[in-house]
Order: C-alpha cells, then sequence, then structure tokens
C-alpha cells in the first residue's frame, strides 16, 4: 500500500474562514477538556491511601476507570445531546481530536515526549473519511464544510483514491493536506551494484563516506540568522500591542519560509544523492533523544530526523534506490580502516586517528564508511574495494569477511 500526501493552498470565502476557525476552538476545547480529565485522574493517584496530598486534587474514586480514548469517546457522544456547541462539528473530526491526544500520551510512554499540554491553539484537524466524488478541478468537497475552492498547484496522483483530508491553518493562511491511497504494494528496490554511507553529522548537515562534507546552504543560514534577530526584537515590544502582533505575525511567516526552503533542499539534495549510487545506507538514530543532548539546537534547526527518516526513503523508492538503515552502536568509534575499536572521541575531536593502523580521516566521514561497511555487511555483500592506497577498508578482525581485491 502506498500512501502520498499532497498539500493544496485553500482559497477560503469569509463565511467558510469563519466556519474553519469555529470547528478549530471546537477541537480545542475538546482536547482541553480531554487532557484536563486525565490529568485529574492521574494527578488524584499521586498519594498513598493513607495520606493527603500536599498540593489540593480532585477526589476521584479508586474504581474509576482512567478515561482512555473509549471511554472519553463515549462520554463525547453523550455531551453531544445536551451541547450544541459541539453538535456543530463534524462528530469523526471530534473524535480525531481524541485520538490525538490518545497518541500523545501513549508517546509519552513509549518515545519518552514530556505530558501532554493545553493547548492555546489548534492548527490542524482531521476528516478521517472522504466523501464519494469529492476532487474536482480546483475544489474539494469535505463533510460539513461542502465544496472548498483549492489552489491546484499540482494534479491529484492517477491511480491515487483520497482517504483523509487535513486543514492546517499557518502563518500564510489554510492549507489542505490530502493523503492518496492505492491498493498496489510498492515492490522494493533490489540491491544494487554502487554503494553509499551516510552519516548525519555534527559538523556538517551529512557526509557521504567518498568523503564528501555537504553543508546546510547559506541562504537557509541566513534566514535561520534573520529568524533569531527578529526573535530578539520581539522581547522589547510590548507583549499584546499591535507592533508585538505584527512582529510575531512576520517570524510565524519567515518560519514557514525557512521550513519550505529547508524541505526543498531536503528534496534536492536526496536526488542528489540517489544520483551517486544504487544503495544507500543510513544509521539507524533515534534522532529524538539524539537532539536532547549536546547536539540540540544544531540539528532542531536542519531537520536532519526528518531528512533521514521521510525525505530520503521517499526519494529511495520513487527512484527504486535501496535504502536501507544499519546498527549505530558506536559508528564514531569505529575505525572504517581496520575495525577496530578506537575508543571515545569528544565532540570537538573533528579528526579520527586510529591508534592501531594509523588511519586519518575526518570523524563523519569515517563515521560514513563504517555504515558502508555494516549496510554492505547487512546486504551480503563482501566488501572488497580498494579505497585507500593500500589500506583495505572493511577489514574487520571480528568479521569473518571474504576480502577480494579488485579494481
Ligand atoms: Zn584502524
Amino acid at each position: 500500500m502506498i500512501t502520498l500526501t499532497y498539500q493544496y493552498k485553500l482559497k477560503l470565502n469569509r463565511q467558510q474562514i469563519q466556519e474553519v476557525n469555529h470547528i478549530f476552538d471546537v477541537c480545542k476545547s475538546v482536547y482541553n477538556y480531554a487532557v484536563s480529565e486525565r490529568k485529574a485522574w492521574l494527578n488524584s493517584r499521586k498519594s498513598s491511601v493513607n495520606s493527603c496530598s500536599l498540593v489540593s486534587e480532585y477526589i476521584i474514586p479508586a474504581d474509576a476507570p482512567y478515561p482512555n480514548y473509549f471511554y472519553q469517546a463515549k462520554n463525547l457522544t453523550i455531551a453531544k445531546q445536551s451541547n450544541p456547541n459541539l453538535k456543530s462539528v463534524n462528530a469523526q473530526v471530534l473524535q480525531q481530536t481524541l485520538k490525538t491526544l490518545d497518541r500523545a500520551f501513549s508517546d509519552m510512554k513509549s518515545k519518552g515526549n514530556g505530558f501532554p499540554r493545553f493547548k492555546k491553539q489548534m492548527r490542524s484537524f482531521v476528516f478521517p473519511t472522504m466523501l464519494k466524488n469529492c476532487l474536482a478541478q480546483s475544489q474539494v468537497k469535505l463533510p460539513q464544510l461542502g465544496w472548498l475552492r483549492i489552489k491546484q498547484s499540482r494534479d491529484y496522483p492517477t491511480g491515487f483514491e483520497p482517504k483523509q483530508a487535513r486543514i492546517v491553518k499557518k502563518a500564510t493562511g489554510y492549507y489542505l493536506m490530502i493523503a492518496f491511497q492505492s491498493q498496489e504494494s510498492c515492490p522494493s528496490a533490489p540491491v544494487g551494484k554502487v554503494s553509499l554511507g551516510i552519516d548525519a553529522g555534527i559538523e556538517s548537515f551529512v557526509a557521504t563516506h567518498k568523503g564528501e562534507l555537504i553543508k546546510a546552504p547559506k541562504f537557509l543560514l541566513k534566514a535561520q540568522s534573520k529568524l533569531k534577530l527578529l526573535q530578539r526584537r520581539l522581547k522589547h515590544k510590548v507583549k499584546g500591542s499591535n507592533n508585538w502582533l505584527k512582529l510575531q505575525n512576520k517570524i510565524a511567516r519567515l518560519h514557514e519560509k525557512v521550513a519550505n526552503t529547508r524541505r526543498d533542499w531536503h528534496f534536492k539534495l536526496a536526488n542528489y544523492l540517489c544520483d551517486l549510487t544504487d544503495n544507500i545506507f543510513v544509521e539507524d538514530i533515534n534522532f529524538i533523544s539524539w537532539s536532547r543532548g549536546i547536539v540540540r539546537k544544531r540539528s532542531l534547526d536542519s531537520g536532519i530526523g526528518q531528512f533521514i527518516n521521510e525525505i530520503l526513503p521517499y526519494i529511495c523508492w520513487k527512484r527504486s534506490k535501496f535504502y536501507l538503515k544499519v546498527d549505530k552502536n558506536g559508528t564514531s568509534q569505529e575505525c572504517s580502516s581496520c575495525g577496530n575499536h578506537t575508543g571515545k572521541k569528544h565532540l570537538g575531536e573533528r579528526v579520527h586517528h586510529c591508534q592501531f593502523c594509523g588511519y586519518a580521516a575526518p570523524r563523519d566521514v569515517v563515521s560514513a564508511e563504517v555504515i558502508r561497511n555494516r549496510g554492505l555487511i547487512a546486504v551480503g555483500h563482501t566488501v572488497n574495494k580498494i579505497a585507500y592506497g593500500d589500506v583495505l577498508t572493511g577489514i574487520s578482525q571480528g568479521n569473518l569477511l571474504n576480502l577480494v581485491k579488485c579494481q
């Protein structure tokens, strides 16, 4: 099954904007109510039975069930009967809002995310099912909202069915994201001859095992520093004043621009990398925990996680290149040339120098080489290339590899 998400800009009239904003408001109140319900239940179970909480908490009976998704969705249906505000919004949209919250709570446990917060503003909502014949030239029909005009920036994909629509509010207006699905299975690309190891670098954006250190383009860095400048200015404005609002809006627009430019560059970079090779190997990093470390600010700015986990595999699939994630452990510690463990490096240590075989190269490049070697082992290729003079790469004393001298 293949899913593609296309984004179109919505051209709404005043009445439609009002209606969309109304849905945002109701979703927000449902979301915040559901958060408070869960929060109260969890807080009421904090202190032991024979003591009181130091701060005041609701007393919720011991046998009261935890307000999970099903409980909350059931209560929503009951509340709808007496609340005209809830009734005025499509039921599925509200249920999806509860589902989003449910996901936020399960992500808290599984991914270690923070406790879900109350929302000041909802930025998107979803119609999980679409109507029949809902697509027309420059128009889309949605439940409750009816026909909406869109800017048809690209054609709908052929052979795909629209499955979901999400309305997103951004600084530059309202957007519609349609998820298209095809029942056809996508054959994964066969393993090709030429391989490329890619490391998410600290110094550079990505490094390839061929010694290329790719940095984020200048225009992107420029826009990001302008963003910082504006954010600093915001502090001197009176909160809530007209000038504050104006600047806030300017910042939001610039944010959007940076995100768009970055995404565009990511797609170009992914295509460029696909030009070089048949197989692409990357590190399997959990970017959420990674970005909490020292490299935090940088990696969040660059969007490396999105690039490695979403954009690159998508482009690889589109161009039928083989994409594989390999074990991430110790890629910066292993020597790509002799396979020995060279010990931990400081973040500031930019050059890898092996004390066993004397191999020296930029740190990110060496990691990329290790990734390439691991990828080749994973797909069952033998490492058979002389990469640097007489030094054979990929020989690992622990690995039983057949080494064939060629080229
Ligand atoms: Zn070595």
